[in-house]
């Protein structure tokens, strides 16, 4: 059996996966699960985990993000001011390629303290709203990793490597993430959700991450040194 550990907090929460673009270095275009919105009851038992680890001391940061473009998601400002609620004053992060922010998704960015990373994918677009919202009084940083510090995806698209080789946080710290269906995966590297380690249905605390098939073909290293913990 492969050494598992408890799941500490909820990582990364993908809205939606569906996307505005299609970028070559992305398992988005080739992904065959289902391309849907989070539906009111995986946002609402995604905030059931979160306020557990919160309540725990676990919680860290929350990040909306995953292979889809968070803001596509109909009620996305209120989603938001929701997560904000619920995680107090721990940070708050989306991930965003700018395409199609409106002056409402800024004001629900700039109320609820997100600190806003831009992936400068199509950086005409991406340029001018990442200064639309420094402009607002958001903190934005800009994202060109899938350049100077890119990955494959465990191998799951023709790309070059050139992030750095070190251990795994997601397994290391106990990271979970929760897809748009509900399913709750063990990184954000398994965008088919092929290997899901739990359901947001499941009780909170109840979730163990571990290594998965993918982890053989990654840049980044599983900790393979922890043991069964209680
Ligand atoms: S990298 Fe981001 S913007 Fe590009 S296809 Fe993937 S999810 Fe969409
Ligand atoms: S594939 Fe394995 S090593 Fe790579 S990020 Fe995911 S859990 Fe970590």
């Amino acid at each position: 059996m492969p050494p598992t550990t408890p799941i500490r907090e909820i990582h990364e929460f993908e809205l939606t996966s569906i996307c505005n673009l299609a970028c070559v270095y992305c398992p988005h275009p080739t992904m065959t699960r289902e391309k849907a919105h989070a539906s009111f009851e995986v946002v609402e038992q995604t905030l059931r985990h979160v306020k557990h680890y919160c309540d725990q001391g676990t919680q860290g940061e929350v990040s909306l993000t995953g292979i889809g473009e968070a803001i596509l998601h109909p009620q996305f400002d209120d989603i938001v001011s929701a997560f904000r609620m619920v995680i107090g004053p721990r940070k708050l992060v989306l991930s965003t390629n700018g395409v199609g922010i409106e002056d409402h998704h800024i004001e629900s960015l700039l109320r609820n303290q997100v600190l806003v990373f831009v992936s400068l994918h199509r950086p005409e677009v991406a340029a001018p709203a990442a200064l639309r919202m420094r402009q607002a009084g958001i903190r934005v940083e800009e994202n060109h990793k899938f350049v100077d510090s890119a990955l494959n995806w465990a191998g799951q698209v023709k790309w070059h490597v050139s992030a750095q080789r070190k251990r795994c946080d997601y397994l290391g710290l106990g990271w979970g993430v929760v897809r748009q269906d509900g399913s709750v995966n063990a990184c954000c590297m398994d965008a088919g959700s092929l290997d899901p380690i739990g359901h947001v249905r499941d009780e909170p605390g109840t979730l163990r991450t571990r290594t998965i098939s993918l982890c053989q073909a990654c840049h980044l290293v599983p900790p393979y040194e922890l043991r069964e913990s209680a």
